[in-house]
């Protein structure tokens, strides 16, 4: 369904038709059981892995942190949170406040509740949230604890970020201009998502993803033919010398003659674009210059562009396993 629609309109849509069906009720119904949650939150990752056009091999956190769609749990106990601060603020005499006021007064009792619920629900997201009874019984209380809940989420997706091996081209990105050097925010829209070209912009994230099938991912999937190969040994397959990464197939190996010129016409053109580009790239480590090139807006056409081009050179040759991990009958 949501092969050929771009990932902005698609963000769109995953909020106007499929979060409706996913959230429904969940403003009152808490999530006291995380199992009843996962069918809905594989469901999530399952569209915005459609979207993006990733396999399930890549990270989740990269899902979030790509789109800035909240993640289920989050979503669903931020909207409990909204319903709470809704019913706090209604007058005495209806009977929502007076079933809150009744709920409240379990709490206090120490009788479980749907207030009670509510806190476990909290403390038990992935950075837990503690709050006191009195904190949800009070409507001044509840927009801190909807901010704690955001930090919650931020620190959540920050940490699994940087602990993901996966995430090293989406790292130290900046937003604005390069004198500004602002820190993104950890989850948000993208800038690459919008590239109009699919094949290009699908390419792209899947790389950035590590979600291609250069040797050093491609070549930790299970064959039967093989044995487990280890990463230092999932060398290139034009020079068998380093290990077959992004940066290598992209900006290292010069044992393909087609590859040094696509590089040196990637180059050429990234300079006319970008004018002075050579001079922040200089000294740069590989990794450091596609995470620079990532950022830059008026670039990203063109290192899309070119790493479908490299890819494809790579896809057309055969991948080396050295003779040593094939498995002989
Ligand atoms: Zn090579």
């Amino acid at each position: 369904m949501t092969g050929l629609v771009p990932p902005w309109e698609g963000t769109r849509l995953y909020m106007a038709r499929v979060d409706p069906h996913l959230i429904h009720g969940c403003d009152v119904i808490l999530d006291i059981d995380a199992g009843s949650l996962t069918d809905l939150e594989l469901l999530q990752c399952k569209y915005i892995r459609r979207l993006l056009g990733v396999s399930t091999r890549c990270s989740r956190v990269f899902l979030f942190t790509e789109t800035g769609l909240v993640p289920l749990n989050y979503r669903r106990v931020l909207l409990s949170l909204g319903f709470l601060a809704y019913a706090l603020a209604q007058p005495p005499e209806r009977l929502v406040h007076r079933a809150l006021a009744t709920a409240l007064r379990l709490a206090r009792d120490g009788t479980p509740c749907w207030i009670t619920d509510l806190q476990w629900v909290l403390c038990h997201l992935p950075v837990a949230v503690d709050v006191l009874v009195t904190d949800l019984g009070d409507a001044a209380c509840v927009p801190g604890v909807v901010d704690r809940v955001h930090d919650s989420l931020d620190s959540h997706l920050q940490t699994r970020f940087q602990a993901s091996a996966r995430s090293l081209l989406l790292r130290n990105r900046s937003d604005g201009p390069p004198s500004t050097t602002t820190p993104c925010p950890v989850a948000q829209f993208r800038p690459y998502l919008r590239l109009r070209i699919p094949d290009h912009r699908v390419t792209l994230t899947r790389l950035v993803f590590s979600d291609h099938a250069l040797a050093a991912e491609h070549l930790c999937w299970y064959d039967a033919q093989r044995h487990g190969i280890p990463l230092t040994d999932r060398v290139c397959r034009f020079c068998h010398v380093a290990v077959e990464t992004p940066v290598h197939a992209l900006l290292d190996c010069r044992h393909h003659a087609a590859l040094v010129s696509l590089r040196d016409a990637f180059f050429a053109d990234l300079q006319a674009r970008v004018p002075g580009i050579g001079a922040r790239l200089r000294g740069l480590s590989g990794a450091a210059v596609i995470q620079l090139v990532l950022s830059m807006r008026p670039a990203l056409a063109l290192l899309a562009r070119f790493t479908c081009t490299v890819l494809a050179l790579y896809d057309r040759a055969p991948i080396y396993v050295p003779p040593q991990f094939w498995i002989v009958e």
